[in-house]
């Protein structure tokens, strides 16, 4: 399915990858470990709390997300978070999102310099299969639900850049322009 997941490296928009619906892993096997362990390394290289397939290349709905404990933060708030360690969902799913959205800045490992205001449900429950094959749910809250949200966005082809509030837009506009320009020069 891959080449050799050591070569795997983060991909900038706008690569044709980054706007895939991504297709469902069928069986969770050693290669899709050896994939998310070497996506967790690529995360925390980029200082990252979270990271899609599609942002590696890869066409498969899997992401993995580390949101450590802060200020605000903590795995023991109910819902939590943040969380203990990495975490690696596989064709994820989410409902029951909450009444309400917050715009909150976001940003990208594949939109460097890009920031802005996004409006997402603050709570959000999430079911997936682990590295063990084994499904599991989350009920996520703060920057834990963000972040999920916005890797599960990964996986269907939607980027940040989509979502932006108006204002948000026209302060990156130079910025994704700039990133667009780039990967036409090469
Ligand atoms: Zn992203």
């Amino acid at each position: 399915m891959t080449s050799d997941p050591d070569k795997l490296h983060i991909v900038f928009h706008p690569a044709q990858t980054l706007r895939i619906k991504a297709a469902p892993v069928p069986e969770v096997t050693d290669e899709t470990r050896t994939i998310a362990l070497r996506m967790i390394k690529l995360m925390n290289e980029a200082e990252g709390i979270g990271l899609a397939a599609p942002q590696v290349g890869l066409d498969m709905r899997l992401f993995v997300v580390h949101v450590p404990e802060g200020d605000e933060r903590s795995i023991e708030d109910d819902p939590p978070t943040a969380t203990a360690e990495p975490m690696v969902f596989v064709n994820p799913v989410l409902s029951d999102p909450s009444q309400d959205l917050e715009a909150l800045e976001e940003g990208c490992l594949s939109l460097p310099d890009i920031r802005g205001d996004v409006r997402r449900p603050s709570q959000i429950t999430v079911t997936a299969s682990g590295l063990d094959g084994n499904t599991f749910s989350l009920r996520a809250d703060g920057l834990l639900a963000r972040c999920i949200q916005h890797e599960n966005d990964h996986l269907d082809g939607v980027l940040i850049i989509d979502k932006f509030t108006h204002t948000s837009r026209l302060k990156n506009r130079a910025s994704i322009r700039k990133l667009e320009k780039a990967a036409r020069a090469k």
